[in-house]
């Protein structure tokens, strides 16, 4: 043994009696159960897995920083975008369908997860490289995960039942647009944007709400792979995009991206021409302009994985003074499901583990439980008279508005311009170049050629794009060999 080298322990520190050899009855006899060391490091190794993430299995990220450069105090007192602030912060990339193996260069949305370790606890912007999303409630969260992931029967990804669920939700276009497109396959994640997605309120200091939305424009710039550039990296490196970030943060390359928001009066939502709490939905920046605020930069690597990136639990509830929640359906749906899965994966008690936890004390009434690492003493229980600590409702104030209404299961209201079509049919022919359009109607085409995908579902296929736009359609019924192509 080498005299700089500790000695190896148990998991309760007690010297370990071998590195190599179990404990048995002679050289060659059977092992004995009183050989709590070897006992131990196999009841560990069964348990190192916690239950991944049923969508966003696959992730990896960092750690670093996000400054406020421009005055927002007219619409919101959240500390940390007041100009100069400087929040730590976690960002975690992630790809949505595959599972924790799954290659990192497939097509597929990105999930761009921040957690802002602000001096009001914990801020958690749960978003992604699209600013839109599939579905528009909640209650087809889980149908639309099933059909991204694998069927019952044969445990394969299957291309026909996505396209059936896209196909029957129309509302799906705009993102499908995005997804088939090149932005489906981003070079890394370093060289992709990230949204906020959801429609949230800021509220100032006097009261005044507005509605806000996030936009992370990376300063890398934009950089997709081709579909065949994405299989063939695919082929070469399946955790390309984790190494990416990995290497170029230990270079001391530290990406950074800039920090815009769109900001709506509250009094536009209820006659915009869009709805604004939509997620199939973006607000036109001719309507609303983005604002840059600030910037954001990783600079640091993980250094366990699994307890700072595998561990980490980004729940958009995590909302601080002067931020609060839209009537965004969407939002509503996360703002249970995040908390609850977290309970469910890591255990009820996920919020005291060192990634989780805020920078701030806290003072709550909360105890015990599976894991609890620490309880934060007497009194347990409030009002009560022994000087426990004590909400200010008052850090809350302007975040109220009415609403009434008959309770009922319907769809959102319509505005004036909403269809499923009209937006990625103003991202087909206002903002794609040539290019971009040819890789799209080739992508489709590659995506519905598979061979699960029947003759019946490729007409419904070219359908769904004659909506969003002829040319498109009739080039993906050319490539697919049916409906007039
Ligand atoms: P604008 O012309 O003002 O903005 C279009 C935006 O599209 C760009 O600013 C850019 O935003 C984004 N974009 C550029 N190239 C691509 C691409 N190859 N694939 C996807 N997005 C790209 O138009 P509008 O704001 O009126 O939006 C028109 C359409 O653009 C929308 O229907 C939507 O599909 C798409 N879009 C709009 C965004 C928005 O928030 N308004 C954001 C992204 C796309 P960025 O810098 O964010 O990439």
């Amino acid at each position: 043994m080498t005299d700089q080298r500790p000695i190896t322990t148990t998991d309760a520190g007690i010297p370990a009696p071998s590195d190599h050899d179990s404990l048995s009855v002679g050289p060659n006899g059977p092992l004995l159960l009183q050989d709590h060391y070897v006992i131990q490091k196999m009841a560990q190794f069964n348990r190192e897995r916690v239950p991944e993430r049923v969508v966003h299995a696959k992730g990896g990220g960092a750690f670093g920083f996000m400054e406020i450069t421009e005055d927002v105090s007219q619409f919101t007192k959240a500390k940390l975008f007041q100009k100069g602030a400087r929040t730590d912060l976690l960002l975690r990339f992630s790809s949505v369908a595959g599972e924790l193996g799954f290659p990192d260069t497939v097509r597929d949305p990105r999930g761009f997860a921040l957690k802002f370790y602000t001096e009001d606890g914990n801020y958690d912007l749960v978003g992604n490289n699209t600013p839109v999303f599939f579905i528009r409630d909640p209650s087809k969260f889980s149908d639309f995960i099933h059909s991204q992931k694998r069927r019952s029967d044969n445990h394969l990804h299957d291309h026909n039942m996505q396209w059936d669920f896209w196909t029957l939700r129309t509302e799906s276009a705009h993102q499908v647009t995005f997804l088939m497109s090149d932005r489906g396959t981003p070079y890394s994640w370093r060289h992709m944007n990230g949204y906020g997605s959801h429609t949230f309120m800021w509220v100032n200091a006097g009261g005044e709400k507005y509605w806000v939305k996030y936009h992370f424009k990376t300063d890398q710039g934009v950089k997709n792979f081709t579909d065949a550039d994405a299989g063939a990296q695919t082929a070469l490196d399946r955790d390309f995009h984790i190494r990416d970030l990995s290497y170029a943060i230990n270079a001391s390359e530290h990406p950074t991206w800039t920090v815009q928001v769109q900001v709506m009066p509250f009094e536009h939502a209820a006659d915009y021409r869009f709805n604004p709490f939509d997620l199939t939905k973006v607000w036109p920046h001719s309507d609303y302009p983005p604002i840059n605020i600030g910037r954001l930069t990783l600079n640091r690597n993980p250094e366990d994985y699994f307890a700072q990136i595998e561990q980490a639990a980004f729940e958009p509830a995590n909302l601080v003074p002067g931020i609060a929640a839209s009537p965004d359906k969407m939002l509503q749906g996360r703002l249970f499901s995040y908390p609850d899965t977290h309970r469910y994966r890591i255990g009820p008690n996920y919020l005291q583990l060192p990634v989780n936890r805020p920078k701030v004390p806290v003072h709550s009434y909360n105890k015990d439980g599976a894991m609890r690492y620490e309880n934060y003493g007497d009194p347990v229980y409030a009002p009560n008279t022994a000087g426990g600590p004590q909400a200010d409702p008052s850090l809350y104030d302007g975040e109220s508005y009415g609403v009434t209404g008959e309770i009922v299961r319907a769809a959102y209201t319509l505005h004036a311009e909403d269809d499923d079509y009209g937006q990625p049919r103003a991202l087909y022919d206002n903002v794609l170049s040539d290019t971009d359009r040819a890789n799209l109607a080739g992508n489709i085409v590659g995506h519905a050629s598979r061979p699960e995908v029947t003759a019946e579902m490729k007409v419904r296929v070219v359908e769904y794009w004659r909506n969003v736009s002829k040319d498109l359609g009739d080039n993906v019924a050319k490539g697919l060999g049916v409906n007039g192509g």
